[in-house]
């Protein structure tokens, strides 16, 4: 099986994700999360919004329904369109650019007749049965929704809720620049093959930021980490170096630009994606969507493919112009300047599916374990009984329910083998095991059992346990989730 695969049939048994309205045959590019999935994606929400409030962002929550109006300023309505093409056998639809990259031809089409023309000229046909394709024609990729007979869509993007609103954060910020502001939620596209699982969906979770920004002011923000990163240029070039050397040689056009580059790789890391999976990779001219004047995207390997999960775009005044043009309302800062943005736009499902993939490690045993960091995984500690007899049972129930007290995400289990029980924690990720033992009843003493390790630390004082946000941060258990806090 492959990476992904891995981690879908884990996801589904365990409660991570699984696709939804399954009962009634399931819809392609829609998921539910599990238990475990909810949890763990509210951590990814909430080290991102820890990492952005720690720089000075201040949030704000908007709708997802949105007026026409405000999408057409934003040039949605008119250019948010894929150019797809349907097999004549099978009919299924296909994305021209995907069926392009899969024949290694890496662009954009510019249009319907340009895209018939690499096609033929390619042959391509299609990847599902071989058969013939039609002519490609637009596809668009929001869903409208009409009522009372006006037209709404499903928000895009999280972004165009932040800039209708800049005159009001700007207030709230004390009329200053640089202002930080980031939303979480759902976002919608009409895509036209979604598949493997959470990557291509058509709803799904984003994190977004904008960060207005003076265009007289440069390097406000300034990278400063000296590890060397895997850059790929627009040109197809590789780069291995840091960020400050990378602005210097004029590869990262702007400091501000590499700062939140810099930004969005300290994010993954402190969520658990494998740094050695990923890069950065700046989008060629052709592919950069219509508000962006250069962007660098952060990207995953994953079953030997790069994947997309945030990208780091320079919006330039796009946004803030239109809506100033469109809406009649003054949208300057001072003056008539507007100020310039960077967003970077992460896909919190895809770094949920990065982090999974990324912790994946099958023992020599054939046993799972999921190597989460601490601060991410869904049950910070099991509680578990050697045996149910002896009033072994009773005894770690009591001492359960102390410890939910602190640490509500406990997880108690006496059902099977300790064997077992340690392996079916070890598949969900949970750093630390308690056990509750003979010489828990006549010393009050547990054996904390480690994850990755596997290692028993025998005779601590279960109430030493209980002093701070034990299962994290204690200095007591070292080892399992490599994360320093
Ligand atoms: P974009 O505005 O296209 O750069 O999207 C921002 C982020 O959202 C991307 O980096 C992806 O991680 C995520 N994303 C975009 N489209 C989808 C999708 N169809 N399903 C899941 N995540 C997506």
């Amino acid at each position: 099986m492959g990476e992904l695969e891995n981690i879908m049939e884990l996801s589904k048994r365990r409660g991570f994700f699984w696709p939804s309205f399954s009962i009634y045959g399931g819809v392609a590019g829609l998921n539910d999360y599990g238990p475990l999935g909810s949890v763990l994606k509210d951590k990814v929400y909430g080290e991102w919004k820890n990492l952005y409030a720690s720089i000075g962002g201040i949030e704000i929550d908007t709708p997802s329904v949105t007026p026409e109006s405000v999408l057409k300023a934003s040039g949605h309505v008119d250019r948010f369109i894929d150019l797809a093409t349907a097999c004549k056998a099978c009919k299924n639809k296909f994305k021209v650019e995907s069926l392009l990259s899969d024949k290694g031809v890496d662009m954009v089409p510019s249009g319907v007749e340009d895209a018939w023309k690499i096609m033929k000229e390619l042959s391509v046909k299609c990847p599902r049965c071989g058969g013939e394709l039609g002519e490609p024609f637009e596809f668009h990729l929001m869903f409208p929704i009409d009522s009372n007979g006006e037209r709404f869509y499903l928000r895009p993007e999280t972004a165009q809720g932040i800039f209708v609103n800049f005159k009001l954060l700007l207030n709230f910020n004390r009329g200053k620049l640089p202002m930080i502001v980031y939303q979480q939620g759902k976002g919608y596209r009409n895509e036209i093959s979604p598949r493997q699982g959470l990557i291509r969906q058509k709803e799904f979770n984003m994190g977004e930021v904008e960060v207005f920004l003076d265009p007289a002011v440069n390097g406000y923000f300034k990278p400063e980490t000296k590890e060397e990163m895997y850059l790929l240029d627009r040109d197809g070039r590789e780069h291995h170096m840091s960020l400050p050397e990378a602005v210097n040689k004029n590869i990262i056009l702007s400091e501000d630009h590499a700062y939140f580059l810099e930004k969005t790789m300290e994010f993954a890391i402190r969520i658990g994606i494998d740094s050695k999976r990923l890069r950065f990779r700046q989008h060629r001219k052709d592919e950069l969507a219509h508000y962006s004047r250069d962007c660098w995207d952060l990207e995953f390997l994953m079953d030997g493919s790069w994947v997309e999960i945030t990208g780091i775009s320079d919006r330039g005044t796009f946004d803030l112009g239109n809506h100033q043009k469109f809406s009649g309302e003054n949208l300057a800062f001072e003056g008539e300047n507007l100020a310039r943005v960077i967003e970077p736009a992460s896909g919190i499902d895809r770094m949920v599916m990065a982090i999974l993939i990324s912790s994946y490690n099958k023992r020599e045993n054939g046993y799972v374990n999921l190597k989460l960091l601490k601060n991410m995984a869904p049950y910070p500690v099991a509680v578990l009984p050697l045996q149910k007899k002896d009033g072994l049972s009773e005894k770690a129930r009591e001492i359960f329910n102390e410890i939910k007290k602190i640490e509500p995400m406990a997880y108690y289990d006496e059902s099977g083998t300790i064997g077992r029980r340690y392996a079916r924690q070890d598949e969900i990720g949970t750093p630390y095991c308690i056990t509750i033992d003979y010489e828990t009843l006549e010393r009050e003493v547990v054996t904390v059992r480690e994850r990755d390790s596997m290692e028993q630390i025998k005779d601590i004082p279960y109430r030493d346990l209980l002093t701070h946000r034990p299962f994290i941060s204690n200095p007591i258990l070292k080892g399992s989730g490599s994360v320093k806090n």
